[in-house]
């Protein structure tokens, strides 16, 4: 780019001048050789050259204005013969030409360049100052031989200046090109280097100020990235933890009754063995909680939006949770302020709904209460599950949606909790687009709100 936009005015420019004054000096050499032929038209007339006093001294003037111009001067008289041909060809000849017509005819000088042949030519009437009459014409002719040398001159002069300009801009470029691409060439080194397993925070490149922003860019995916890393090797850790549980609880109970061999009972046997069954069903939850929790990971295409009728699904939610709620005694009161049909997925809504409620039983006291309260207004509905439970103590109200937290976590294992509930309700929330809040009181109770749009909105494509 540099070199087009260095090199192609120059050229123009070269163009322009060089015309210029070849166009400048042919006209200044033909006003010269017309100012000649006016002189010597006088001289001619004064002289009585073409009334026959043909002197050896206008003879030799004319013949030194054609070796001044290095051209040719032909004089023709009246009768339309040429009385004088400096190369001495055509002297005695009828000369009839356009030019040699209109000089008679008008009496007024024509000039004409001849570029191909190298020439300027003037044809000027021998007008008689008395009468006025055409009593001759001159043709003159210059050569622009020495005009086309000096043009010659300045062009290789000025091809020469192209070239050197060429070179000053090439080398400049080069130098340009290998400054501007030196941070590029680092950022692509250290990205490399990341790609190759390489632990690096941060890009440290310096540079102009778009090189800057683009580092910085690419330091906060970096740092998304790490963060994503971070959470999904504490996930899998976490996953291993909660899985190794149960099966280490079943190993000593299996061990205990291989130790005791024939010393175990029957009652003993019956006694570990629901024990062992009890591990099981809880390894179960876990793997069920986490494959819901996977699929909730997933992007919003998973989704199967339907119009669902908000309180039927409800009540079909409380009719499914009624016997573990009478199991311990906890009332479940539904509270509906108006009909709510909305656009949502009813299998992962039903989920998120279900364990707010399962989770209001579960750490609610004896012979507690349960309220759940369905509410809308025209863009978003409202859900909430108030109990009259344990609460949660306020330092743990900003952890209980993330993935295997538990207040008390021998009391939620009692009660086969496993610590994803609320992450896949809220999971399940934020693909809805909707929002999820607790707000609890130890030892009096919480409520937990949801509120999702009526109308999915579908994400935009990318
Ligand atoms: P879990 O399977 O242990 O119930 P959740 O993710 O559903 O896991 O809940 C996380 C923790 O939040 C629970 O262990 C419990 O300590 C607390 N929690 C959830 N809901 C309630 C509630 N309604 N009342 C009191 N504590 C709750």
């Amino acid at each position: 780019m540099l070199l087009l936009t260095g090199i192609i005015p120059v050229i123009i420019t070269r163009g322009i001048i060089l015309r210029y004054y070849e166009k400048n000096a042919v006209s200044s050499r033909n006003s010269d050789l017309s100012i000649q032929c006016n002189i010597l038209s006088n001289y001619l007339l004064s002289s009585g050259y073409l009334d026959g006093n043909m002197s050896d001294e206008v003879n030799a003037e004319i013949e030194q204005m054609a070796n001044l111009y290095d051209g040719r001067v032909i004089i023709i008289d009246r009768d339309f013969r040429a009385v004088k041909d400096t190369y001495g060809i055509y002297e005695s000849k009828i000369i009839i030409s356009e030019d040699v017509l209109k000089a008679f005819s008008s009496g007024e000088s024509s000039s004409g360049y001849d570029a191909p042949n190298h020439y300027v030519e003037v044809v000027t009437p021998v007008l008689d100052t008395n009468t006025g009459e055409g009593c001759g014409v001159i043709i003159a002719c210059a050569s622009t031989d020495s005009l086309m040398a000096t043009i010659d001159a300045l062009r290789r002069n000025a091809l020469l200046l192209e070239v050197i300009i060429t070179i000053i801009i090439i080398a400049i470029s080069i130098i340009c090109s290998r400054l501007l691409m030196r941070p590029f060439d680092r950022v692509t080194q250290a990205i490399n280097k990341i790609e190759a397993g390489y632990e690096q925070e941060v890009i440290d490149v310096k540079g102009y100020t778009e090189m800057e922003s683009i580092v910085g860019a690419l330091n906060q995916l970096l740092s998304r990235m790490k963060k994503l890393d971070d959470s999904r090797q504490e996930f899998v850790s976490n996953v291993s933890h909660e899985l190794k549980t149960p099966l280490a609880s079943m190993k000593v109970l299996a061990d205990s009754l291989i130790t005791m061999g024939d010393g175990a009972t029957s009652e003993m046997y019956r006694e570990f063995m629901e024990d062992i069954t009890h591990e099981i069903d809880r390894e179960n939850s876990i793997i069920t909680d986490l494959l819901s929790l996977v699929k909730m990971d997933k992007t919003a295409g998973t989704l199967n939006i339907k119009e669902v009728d908000i309180n039927e699904m409800t009540e079909a939610i409380l009719k499914r949770l009624k016997p573990l709620a009478d199991q311990s005694g906890i009332e479940l009161i539904f509270e509906s302020v108006r009909p709510v049909k909305a656009e949502v997925d009813e299998v992962k809504l039903t989920l998120a709904v279900s364990n707010l409620i399962e989770n209001a039983i579960k750490y609610n006291n004896p012979n507690g209460w349960v309220r759940v309260m369905l509410d809308a207004d025209h863009q978003f509905f409202l859900i909430t599950v108030t109990d009259s439970g344990i609460g949660i103590p306020a330092e743990a109200q900003d952890h209980v949606f993330e993935r295997f937290y538990r207040v008390d976590k021998s009391h939620s294992r009692e009660i086969g909790g496993t610590g994803l509930g609320l992450a896949i309700a809220r999971s399940a929330v934020i693909m809805h687009r909707g929002a999820i809040k607790v707000s609890s009181l130890e030892g009096q109770g919480t409520e937990f709100a949801l509120r999702i749009p009526l109308t999915y909105i579908t994400p935009a494509t990318k």
